[in-house]
């Protein structure tokens, strides 16, 4: 039998081995950096119930896999959707004064024209220079200030959906993602963001890939089958020319590994970290330039449990409205540097003013949730947990002064940037990525052109990246390259 060896055990990883097992013919082995399987996809006990701290929802229906392999076994609940928990959430201004309902109708709506997307034909530029255009042109037709000669409202909202987008485009901020790679994702016919039903929750997906059977909470990895090993961080994998061209693998603790082929699924970030001292020999010019020019950012989500319910059941979320457009034009700069941004600018530090609002949790009747992006999300990640959650309910305690807000019981925050199996959240297309090219997802070859070293993982998905739908299908993608080799 060949040996394979997958590193990385997210759901890209996942998939490949699983399928390479069940075809008979590869003893594999998959080796997991972290010492839990799920990567990005990573569900976890909080208080008596638990958050997703990496993908959260289900983006479409038709061609989507999580779809059909979740909906067959019943464990969505196709009711929510996040486009409503934004624009059902109450959006708030810095005095604590939440929009009236005439203006919120219309937030809502100059919202839902930006997140249609661009037409066919708009093609060139940024998102953010089409956003901005999309806005003004709906601003004419649905004022948002009481005044012609006052834009503070149309301000602050303008740069709230800045964040909202760079919180889905996972960017730093809306002048990187090109135009054209909205255009090159492909979304799914159907609920664009389905909710899992609990007990079900996104680590449900894994014992399914693995075991066939959803694992619900309050249990949130499936047993592991003898051939993943955790803690095994991969440092060097080697294409070995002999009689048949191999791989060696080389992790942390110096253990080896040698095998026939591998499939490398670590993330982007990973890559764009890692990839000079990770291969040997060099990762080839076209597959560099398409690491080094596709783009990751780091969305962050907090998690805070109050024990008790301190918000009114009718809202499902406060979306935050600042005021100082001044400083809010800055912290989204890719250029930054960490001090202006943990300089304080009326009590609170510069980068706090990308934090986006607070939401209800579906899976946790107690906790609110908070999401950060961009450099405001990398500096945020360099202070303890106690200075992150004492600015965070500065913040909130700031914009909402009319409720009696208790201290949190309990906190979690994410730290997909410092994390160094992920380097970040989710890949994106850059003004300066060319148009797609399979450059990333094409194996290194070896002796009679065998696929030795091949790439997985959602980065490297044509039209379905930065998702898990996407991931898994470039699994898929990678064992049957494998297998049909074989064959
Ligand atoms: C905050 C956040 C929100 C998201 N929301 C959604 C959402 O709502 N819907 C959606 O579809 N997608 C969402 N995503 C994206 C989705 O989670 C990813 O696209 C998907 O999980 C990626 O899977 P993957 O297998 O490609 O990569 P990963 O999950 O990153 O798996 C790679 C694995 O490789 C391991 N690894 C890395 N380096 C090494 C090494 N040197 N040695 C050994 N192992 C290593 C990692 O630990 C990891 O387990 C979100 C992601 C984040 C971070």
């Amino acid at each position: 039998m060949k040996k394979v060896i997958v590193i990385g055990g997210g759901v890209a990883g996942l998939t490949a081995a699983k399928r390479l097992v069940e075809s008979g013919k590869f003893e594999v082995k998959l080796l997991e950096g972290d010492s839990r399987i799920g990567g990005r996809v990573h569900t976890q006990a909080f208080g008596d119930y638990w958050i997703e701290n990496g993908a959260q929802w289900v983006h479409g229906e038709d061609g989507n896999e999580v779809f059909r392999i979740a909906n067959s076994l019943k464990l969505l609940d196709t009711e929510r959707n996040l486009i409503s928990v934004s624009t059902d959430s109450v959006f708030v201004r810095e005095s604590g004064k939440v929009l009236d309902q005439p203006v919120h109708d219309n937030v809502t709506i100059i919202l839902a024209k930006i997140l249609d997307g661009p037409e066919e034909d708009e093609v060139e530029g940024t998102v953010g220079d089409w956003a901005i255009k999309r806005f003004n042109d709906a601003l004419e037709k649905y004022p948002l200030d009481s005044e012609p000669t006052d834009k503070s409202l149309s301000t602050a909202v303008l740069d709230w959906i800045h964040r909202f987008q760079d919180n889905i485009d996972g960017c730093d901020n809306w002048f990187q993602p090109s135009l054209r790679g909205q255009h090159e994702y492909e979304e799914c016919e159907g609920n664009p963001t389905i909710a899992w039903k609990s007990p079900a929750c996104y680590s449900s997906l894994l014992g399914v890939i693995l075991n066939g059977v959803p694992i619900t909470a309050p249990t949130f990895q499936p047993v592991l089958p003898d051939w993943i090993e955790l803690n095994k961080d991969v440092q060097k994998i080697e294409l070995v020319e002999g009689e048949n061209s191999g791989v060696r693998i080389t992790c942390s603790d110096n253990s080896q590994y040698t095998a026939d082929h591998a499939i490398c699924t670590v993330s982007l970030g990973v890559l764009k970290h890692f990839h000079k001292t990770l291969f040997c020999p060099p990762l080839p010019e076209s597959k560099v330039k398409m690491i080094e020019t596709l783009g990751i950012g780091c969305v962050n989500k907090l998690h805070f449990d109050f024990k008790t319910k301190w918000w009114p059941d009718s809202i499902i979320g406060f979306n935050f409205l600042w005021n100082d457009t001044e400083h809010v034009a800055q912290y989204w700069n890719s250029d930054i540097d960490d001090e202006t941004l943990k300089k304080e600018i009326d009590g609170l530090p510069l980068w706090c003013r990308n934090i986006l609002g607070f939401y209800v949790v579906a899976s946790h009747p107690t906790a609110l949730n908070s999401w950060i992006t961009g450099p405001a999300s990398k500096v945020m990640e360099t202070l303890t947990e106690q200075e992150v959650k004492d600015i965070f309910m500065k913040v909130c305690r700031k914009f909402l002064p009319s409720y009696d807000i208790p201290d949190p019981v309990e906190f979690s925050q994410t730290s997909w940037f410092s994390n160094r199996f992920t380097k970040g959240s989710y890949s994106f297309r850059q003004m300066n990525t060319d148009a797609w090219s399979s450059a990333l997802e094409e194996p290194i070859l070896g002796k009679n052109n065998a696929p030795v070293i091949c790439f997985a993982g959602e980065a490297t998905h044509s039209k379905f990246y930065s998702t898990v739908h996407g991931a898994i299908e470039t699994g898929v993608r990678e064992a049957k390259r494998l297998i049909n080799h074989e064959n």
